[in-house]
């Protein structure tokens, strides 16, 4: 799938929609989900132009990559979530159910949160 300049995060990066960051590196922003699932629930997106948590897997550079594991710890710590605990999820493709194609982090928490899935 070859990305979309025209997804929502390309214009949150371009500045065309505004967004409240709460961590920006060279390669990482990170901002507020506008429909929150729990009291802390921050979107970590890289700023290359990548489709999905496959594709950043695949192409990023180890810059970006370091970049971006380093941003989850900061932003965990910067949100007060740290020792109580948070999730990580990154829907990824059709059967991840991912709605923006640019890929992107959910970093939730600030409850507990329950189980992760329901089994089969
Ligand atoms: P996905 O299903 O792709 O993993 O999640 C996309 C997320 O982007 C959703 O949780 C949705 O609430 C969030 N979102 C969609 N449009 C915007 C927007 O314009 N601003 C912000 N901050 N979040 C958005």
């Amino acid at each position: 799938m070859s990305y979309d300049p025209s997804n929502i995060f390309a214009k949150i990066l371009r500045g065309e929609i505004p967004s409240k960051p709460v961590y920006q590196s060279d390669h990482v922003l990170a901002f507020p989900d506008i429909s929150p699932r729990a009291p802390v629930h921050i979107l970590i997106i890289p700023k290359g132009a990548y489709v999905s948590a496959q594709d950043f897997s695949q192409n990023a550079s180890p810059a970006e990559k370091i970049a971006f594991i380093d941003a989850i710890g900061a932003i965990a710590a910067e949100q007060g979530v740290a020792e109580t605990g948070y999730r990580l999820i990154a829907n990824t493709g059709a059967h991840g159910h991912q709605e923006v194609p640019h890929f992107h982090l959910h970093l939730i928490g600030g409850r507990a949160l329950g189980s992760m899935l329901p089994h089969d």
